[in-house]
């Protein structure tokens, strides 16, 4: 049996001097339950906790390790850089290597500017989207999360899902009438929406899979749908592909389902583990943005040198190995099939959602395709699946409003102890 007493005492410590323990609110395993558990260190597939109890790695950061923790190439290059100094905040080549690297990736991006995480990029996205066309209004989805700008704080998934705070105190009603929600999947709600506000609406901004409600994937034809509406109407298509930008294909989700959005937001990979996002798009909506165009943002370490190392490294390794991209759907494939197996084994029907290396188990036995079925899971049954898994060594995002992030370092025999400790768990909890 673990022991957890090290990372009980960093928590009672880290109250102390941190709201809630923690620097982000799923962290604190609110939403299932126990104390969170205090990570010292991560190599390849395996994370080793502050009681040196190992976990099978199924979080990996939410998204960015990829190619699991330690990557010989991205440490060495930000070995590399560091010798060269931290920070400048000034121009620096390897900023517009990132840059080309991205438009080259991601075809429907023209221009890039570089932020320091998600949430950065998105709250800058839609700034520029208002200011490009002279609107106010945005339309995002119910379950879908574009990090903590106020304006996105509307039926938000992720951590404000499970924290049951979708709407915030501290939105204010005037930012929060701007911001219009739709069911995810829902084409006529959002035909609705766009009719009731003609020539209002700035921007629709969805997670093309949404991650955030549980791996949710879009229905046929809905992104060409909303591509042709947002067309037709003058509205700037927004896809945030924070976490699934160089995680579906080295082209995101709109490489997948081959629909152009006019801008993207970005982060996680993009940064290989380093605080990194970047917004891009149509080069007539980038040149909108200061110094160029009249719409302000700005970063002090915004293009950070060991962050672009970072990145960079990643980026090039993933546009020039594409095989990582089959590699990873045959791992998260054999997973939902193998898990599938043993559920029915035991008389479950559980929806189980899998794109690429995008993968969630709900406990529910309804398909999931928004954020109304999703929340018809099991949540408390959810938590103590988690903590079981745990005892196990097996580390899941410690909520059910997740998807599970696989990476490439994730061997044949890690899959099966998987599989095996899914078995010992559910048929335990039978
Ligand atoms: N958009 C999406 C789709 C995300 O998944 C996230 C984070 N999980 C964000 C935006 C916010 O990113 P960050 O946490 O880096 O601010």
């Amino acid at each position: 049996m673990r022991t957890l007493k090290n990372s009980k005492l960093l928590f009672e410590q880290a109250q102390k001097s941190i709201p809630g323990g923690v620097n982000s609110p799923v962290r604190a395993f609110k939403a299932v339950g126990g104390d969170p558990i205090f990570v010292k260190r991560a190599k390849g597939a395996y994370m080793y906790d502050e009681d040196d109890n190992r976990y099978i790695e199924l979080i990996n950061s939410w998204g960015p390790m990829i190619l699991g923790h330690g990557n010989e190439l991205i440490e060495k290059a930000v070995a590399d850089a560091l010798s060269n100094s931290l920070s400048f905040g000034a121009p620096t080549a390897k900023e517009i290597e990132m840059a080309e690297l991205i438009c080259e990736m991601v075809p429907s991006i023209e221009k890039v500017r570089m932020v320091n995480s998600g949430t950065e990029a998105t709250m800058s996205a839609i700034r520029l989207a208002r200011g490009y066309t002279g609107r106010d209004k945005v339309i995002k989805f119910e379950g879908c999360y574009h990090g903590h700008g106020d304006s996105f704080l509307i039926a938000a998934g992720s951590g404000a899902a499970t924290m049951g705070t979708p709407n915030s105190p501290g939105v204010t009603k005037g930012t929060a009438k701007d911001t219009l929600t739709a069911p995810f999947n829902d084409f006529e709600a959002v035909e609705q929406l766009v009719a009731q506000n003609e020539n209002e609406i700035a921007a629709i901004i969805l997670e093309p899979v949404a991650g955030n409600m549980g791996c949710v994937m879009p229905k046929e034809g809905y992104l060409q749908s909303l591509r042709k509406l947002c067309d037709k109407h003058g509205i700037i298509l927004i896809f945030d592909e924070v976490m699934t930008g160089f995680r579906l294909s080295k082209a995101g989700a709109q490489g997948v389902y081959n629909v152009q959005p006019d801008m993207t937001t970005l982060g996680k990979i993009i940064g290989g583990g380093m605080p990194v996002g970047a917004y891009g798009g149509k080069k007539e909506i980038m040149d909108y943005v200061s110094p160029q165009g009249p719409v302000y943002q700005a970063g002090t370490l915004s293009g950070n040198p060991i962050a672009m190392s970072a990145g960079i490294e990643m980026l090039k390794y993933l546009n020039e190995n594409e095989e990582v991209y089959t590699q990873l759907e045959q791992s998260t494939k054999y997973l939902a099939k193998e898990i599938e197996k043993v559920n029915a084994s035991l008389g479950y029907n559980y929806t189980i959602n899998q794109i690429g290396s995008m993968i969630s188990l709900f406990f529910t036995e309804e398909p999931v395709e928004n954020f109304e079925s999703a929340k018809n899971c099991d949540t408390a049954r959810f938590g103590k699946y988690f903590q079981a898994m745990l005892d196990e060594g097996v580390y899941l995002p410690p909520a059910q409003f997740e998807s599970w992030f696989i990476s490439t370092a994730l061997s044949t025999e890690d899959l099966e102890q998987i599989v095996e400790a899914h078995k010992k768990v559910l048929t335990s909890m039978s």
